[in-house]
């Protein structure tokens, strides 16, 4: 696919003072990248460059770093926070709005550095859209995975989007559905959520044996299956039906408070099922005071956590970084969320082996930043070259976003807080 992509371009050498690669542990010093035609042709020591591209004149960089471009495993594509256009009935251009926000969403995601984003759920197909635009190169952009809309049970979270479901039936039509019009991951809310009132996200939105249709389904069309999933009840089941990624795991008992569960935790990791963990700062306390100690503890448990932070539902493209950073005052070494947001990302989204790593033939996909992301993660805001398929990227400035410092040990805590009864009926009754 690279070789035919509209971003195809002359064989170039890019030096650095170090290239980190994305595989675990691996780093290699007064290194060197060859690229050309969209992919990677070449890496090693620069003393080593082979000599067919010898003439090609190096773009030196001696005290940076270069690393694979980096990913988001949960995006939303849509106009979203109320932004319309002027007019009497903006609903009537609501298709065209979101195409449009969605266009400037991916281009801020470039300009941080992002080169592929897996969307988790997006109204009208717009994530389709925009990832077929990438691709005819309409639009400068990251690879897009996508989602289209969130399958969900009649009333359930995200009904907005258009997708629900109520029987075995309707689910492989749907999944059948998704397919033909262009999704590459199915994306099913397992549990209620925090956004759609009239859920409660302790509780399961499927059975097991529906997951498994889903799973099933999704798995014969070549698909990987994603749920969303607060709750520890709808956890337990997407992992009976064996499913591929859980976004939130917020481990939600049916009394509203969180206790993280470490055999089930254990159960996702032998299972492989990456997680990533989300709602960085600025969302409703509830999500910030879980997620820090939830991230180590499953990150101790051994389940392969990812970087994907609800990016155009919960917060805008450019919190991601300070998402990491979150992950890091967590207490996850950087080189392990280094991989999160590199190599296991993409594996995590259906781009193993084309993504993700920088090694011969995956696709020229690089972030040069001045410093070492593994001493210091801030490194990732001095941004000094973003290559798209081998094409450089001009980024746009972007506005700073302060994260709110989440607490690096908290016990078990209420979602609903101390006026739980009321926020519980809140939240059920109807919108
Ligand atoms: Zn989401």
């Amino acid at each position: 696919m690279s070789d035919e992509h509209p971003h195809g371009d002359s064989t170039r050498v890019i030096s650095a003072g170090k290239i980190i690669t994305g595989k675990p542990g691996e780093v290699k010093e007064r290194a060197s990248v060859v690229i050309g035609n969209g992919n990677i042709k070449w890496v090693g020591s620069t003393d080593d460059i082979p000599v067919e591209y010898a003439d090609v004149t190096q773009e030196r960089y001696p005290s940076s770093t270069i690393l694979p471009g980096l990913i988001e495993t949960h995006a939303h594509f849509g106009a979203r926070n109320g932004s319309q256009p002027n007019v009497p009935n903006p609903e009537l251009h609501v298709q065209g709005w979101n195409a449009l926000y969605s266009a400037k969403v991916l281009h801020q995601l470039a300009s941080i550095g992002i080169t592929s984003v897996q969307s988790l759920g997006s109204k009208f197909y717009t994530d389709v859209a925009v990832s077929q635009a990438v691709e005819q190169g309409l639009i400068e952009g990251p690879r897009v995975v996508p989602a289209e809309p969130m399958i969900t049970t009649t009333g359930g979270h995200d009904w907005k989007d258009g997708s629900e479901v109520d029987s075995l039936d309707d689910i492989r039509h749907a999944v059948r559905e998704h397919h033909k019009a262009g999704a590459a991951v199915i994306k099913v809310a397992a549990t209620g959520g925090f956004m759609t009132p009239g859920t409660a996200q302790w509780n399961a939105q499927f059975t097991t044996e529906e997951l498994r249709v889903f799973v099933d389904e999704a798995h014969r069309l070549g698909k990987h299956l994603a749920v969303h999933a607060h709750g520890t009840q709808g956890i337990r089941r997407a992992v009976d039906a064996g499913v591929d990624y859980i976004a939130h795991a917020t481990f939600i008992d049916e009394d509203g408070i969180t206790r993280f569960d470490g055999s089930l935790a254990d159960r996702i990791a032998d299972a492989g099922i990456y997680v990533d963990v989300a709602s960085p700062p600025s969302y409703p306390p509830v999500a910030h005071e879980t997620i820090a100690p939830r991230a180590f503890d499953l990150f101790s448990h051994g389940v392969r956590i990812v970087t994907g932070h609800d990016i155009g539902a919960v917060i805008p493209p450019y919190g991601y970084l300070y998402g990491l950073e979150q992950l890091e005052l967590a207490g996850i070494p950087r080189s392990e969320i280094l991989i999160a947001a590199t190599s296991r990302a993409a594996a995590a989204i259906g781009l193993a082996g084309v993504a993700g790593v920088i090694e011969r033939d995956y696709s020229a996909d690089l972030l040069v930043v001045d410093g070492d992301p593994l001493k210091d993660l801030k490194a990732l805001h001095n941004r000094q070259l973003i290559v798209i398929r081998g094409k450089n990227f001009i980024p746009e400035k972007l506005p700073t976003y302060e994260g709110r410092k989440v607490p690096s040990q908290a016990g078990p805590v209420s979602v609903l807080g101390r006026r739980s009864e009321a926020l519980r009926r809140q939240q059920l009754q109807q919108w």
